[in-house]
Formats: C-alpha cells, sequence, structure tokens
C-alpha cells in the first residue's frame, strides 16, 4: 500500500453506496405487505416477494453502511437460503450494520436515499420513513432525505413488478 492507500484506509471520511430490488407479486402470488423503511405502505395492490419481509430501502441502507467500513455485503450476513431470516425485520439488519460502523470507529453522517416505486406514491409517508431511518441510524433527521421516484412507467419498475432503492451513506471518525 503507497502513502494514498494509506489516507484512504485512515480517512476521517467514508462513503458507501447500497442497492436493492424486489419483485412485486399479489398476496395470493407470494407477495408480502409492501414494507418500505419500515413503514407499511397501506393500499399497495402488491409487495415484495422476499425470504425476510423485503423491506428494500433498509436492505440498501444495510449495504450502504456495511460498502462505507469495506464489507461484507448483506447476503454475507443474512443470506436468503437461511430460514432464520424468513419474515424478519430488517431494521434488525440495520442495526447490526450500525454496530459494525461503531466498532470500526466510524459514526453515521448522513444518508441519501431514493425508493423507486411506481404506485402507491410514497407521498406523506417520506417524513415518516426518513424518522424511522433517523432513529436507526441515531443521527437527526435532518441527516436523513427520502426521495420517491416512479419508473416513468418503463421496465420492470415501471409496470408496478418491483420495487428499487438506492442509498449513499459517509460516515466519519468522531
Ligand atoms: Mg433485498
Amino acid at each position: 500500500m503507497d502513502r494514498m492507500g494509506e489516507l484512504g484506509a485512515g480517512s476521517a471520511f467514508r462513503v458507501g453506496l447500497g442497492y436493492d430490488i424486489h419483485r412485486l407479486a399479489r398476496p395470493e402470488d407470494g407477495g408480502r405487505e409492501l414494507v418500505v423503511g419500515g413503514e407499511v405502505l397501506s393500499g399497495a395492490e402488491r409487495g415484495p416477494v422476499a425470504r425476510s419481509d423485503g423491506d428494500v430501502l433498509l436492505h440498501a441502507l444495510t449495504d450502504a453502511l456495511l460498502g462505507a467500513i469495506g464489507g461484507p455485503d448483506i447476503g454475507d450476513l443474512f443470506p436468503d437460503t437461511d430460514e432464520a431470516n424468513e419474515g424478519r425485520d430488517s431494521s434488525e439488519f440495520v442495526r447490526e450494520a450500525v454496530r459494525r460502523v461503531r466498532a470500526a470507529g466510524y459514526g453515521v453522517v448522513n444518508a441519501d436515499c431514493v425508493v423507486i416505486l411506481e404506485r402507491p406514491k410514497l407521498g406523506g409517508m417520506k417524513v415518516r420513513i426518513a424518522e424511522r431511518v433517523a432513529g436507526l441510524l441515531g443521527v437527526e433527521i435532518g441527516c436523513v432525505c427520502v426521495k420517491g421516484k416512479t419508473h416513468e412507467g418503463v421496465d420492470s419498475s415501471g409496470r408496478g413488478e418491483s420495487v428499487e432503492s438506492h442509498v449513499v451513506v459517509m460516515i466519519c471518525r468522531p
């Protein structure tokens, strides 16, 4: 490792990127209740097909946190083949990722989150989701942004067949 490499490893700031997608299905086809950022989106005709509760935002957030400290990723820690994760509350994944971030000597600075969902629109739920995410991260609400996007009717998300999320987090040494 050269000097610039040492600078990276010991940097006061690091960023992480997380992405996730879940197929959406009607309840009779195995779709669960649609939960995003720990909040149930009532009125959804379809929900995620998943081993856990299928919370796409919290899965992306978990991977962003883990990515910021160099891994492992969510699939390494919580395999969807493990029956222990059946129906599991995804906030537990975030809590474990936050624990690892802190154990590595960092604190969370902020999280910027995008949810791609054709319907229902996130609308007024965005603030509630941001509050919940801020609580999980132990940061002020102003340090979490949740943005809702449609996929303009194209591809699986646009057809209402999937839900996606992208999350970027920054962490720093106190
Ligand atoms: Mg997932």
